[in-house]
């Protein structure tokens, strides 16, 4: 048994009766998230086989892997998800008993400007593993499997200035990047009704912390603050987002693996409520402990841009289910959360200078 930690007795359509992790695909694993993932796994003491397949786009950063790589049974394959001779061939070798789906085009600013890449990658890669692990598993009779699929809380669409999203919360997804989510959501969800593919999925609120690419907000801003460019904040700032320090959402996502029933989706989400410029104003006071310029310096780099085009008011989520079902709770706050995310990228920026 590869995976530790507490184990339910459940029987799901395959006839999950214990879930055993063995034998893990990740997609994505060297991306924000999913690199963090393999970081987890390795704090779990995970024992099993761990393979990561990456198409090693601009938002992947390999180095970020260099730590887990000798103490995790683990093998890097440089390939897409999208290539269905690549992933038959990584079944028959690596007999995957879960599948944790990170890999995506993620960023909603590239997919207002190009998002045939955002269907390529998010739709038409979701289908490809779907597709490759329904055959594979039906082919050899594996029944204690899983595919989870991580997806996000922006294909509720926004919320106005009350009320969270829940997991019956109707689909609304605002751009190319959240429909092309949504659409990937809808795919899981079909396999499972139509093939009984044994999926879970877990729709996340927006995820902060180490190895994240700096066209995300909290990366940018320290950044640019470090190197004395603006601080570009759309609109007037007054965009709420709902915050997850990326370990909580990777501690989350270990709970479904471990614990949930098949078939389930999950909201998780830290219950953080911020302002977007409330987030910029708490770096510009923070950033001074870790630099030698002031908050007064920092704020005055703040500059307001052109809003973005359908951009959402307000995100939040309402995470009782996972919660209830599988008592997963988020360890960090936020202040100390976003202290160890400035830390890490101050002396990323040092490092390299
Ligand atoms: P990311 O952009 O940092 O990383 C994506 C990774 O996927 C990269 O390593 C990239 O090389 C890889 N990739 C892209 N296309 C690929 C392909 N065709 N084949 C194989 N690999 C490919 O993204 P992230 O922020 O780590 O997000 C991971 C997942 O979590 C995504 O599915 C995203 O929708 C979801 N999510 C993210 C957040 C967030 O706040 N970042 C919140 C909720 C959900």
């Amino acid at each position: 048994m590869g995976s530790s930690g507490k184990k339910k007795s459940r029987v799901g359509d395959w006839g999950i009766k214990l879930r055993k992790i063995e034998r893990v695909l990740v997609t994505g694993g060297a991306g924000f998230i999913g690199a963090n993932f393999l970081h987890y796994l390795l704090k779990k003491n995970f024992s099993g086989r761990v393979v990561n397949l990456d198409a090693l786009t601009y938002a992947a950063e390999i180095k970020n892997l260099s730590f887990i790589e000798s103490k995790l049974d683990y093998r890097f394959v440089h390939g897409s998800i999208v290539d269905k001779s690549l992933l038959e061939k990584l079944f028959e070798e690596e007999k995957f008993d879960t599948i944790v789906h990170f890999a995506a085009e993620s960023h909603v600013d590239n997919s207002i400007l190009g998002p045939g890449i955002f269907i390529e990658t998010n739709v038409q890669g979701t289908f490809q593993l779907l597709e490759t692990s329904k055959n594979f598993w039906k082919k050899n009779h594996m029944t204690e499997v899983l595919f989870h699929h991580i997806s996000t809380d922006e294909v509720y669409g926004s919320l106005g200035k009350h009320g969270y999203f829940t997991e019956k919360t109707p689909y609304d997804p605002s751009s190319p990047y959240s429909a092309s989510k949504a659409a990937s959501d809808h795919l899981v969800k079909a396999y499972h009704k139509t093939y009984q593919l044994p999926v879970t999925i877990s729709n996340c609120s927006n995820n902060y912390g180490q190895f994240q690419n700096a066209e995300k907000l909290i990366p940018l801003i320290i950044k640019n603050a470090f190197l004395g460019k603006k601080l570009p904040v759309y609109g007037q700032g007054v965009n709420i987002r709902d915050w997850l320090y990326v370990e909580d959402h990777c501690s989350a996502i270990w709970e479904i693996l471990l614990n949930s029933k098949v078939g389930e989706c999950y909201n998780v989400g830290g219950n953080n409520e911020w302002k977007n410029i409330d987030v910029v104003n708490l770096i510009c006071k923070l950033l001074p402990e870790y630099t030698d310029k002031t908050k007064e310096y920092y704020e005055s780099l703040i500059e307001f841009v052109t809003d973005r085009p359908g951009h959402d008011l307000r995100y939040a989520i309402d995470a009782t289910k996972i919660k209830e079902e599988l008592g997963w709770l988020p360890k960090e706050t936020f202040e100390t959360g976003i202290k160890k995310t400035i830390e890490f990228y101050v002396n990323r920026l040092k490092e390299n200078k």
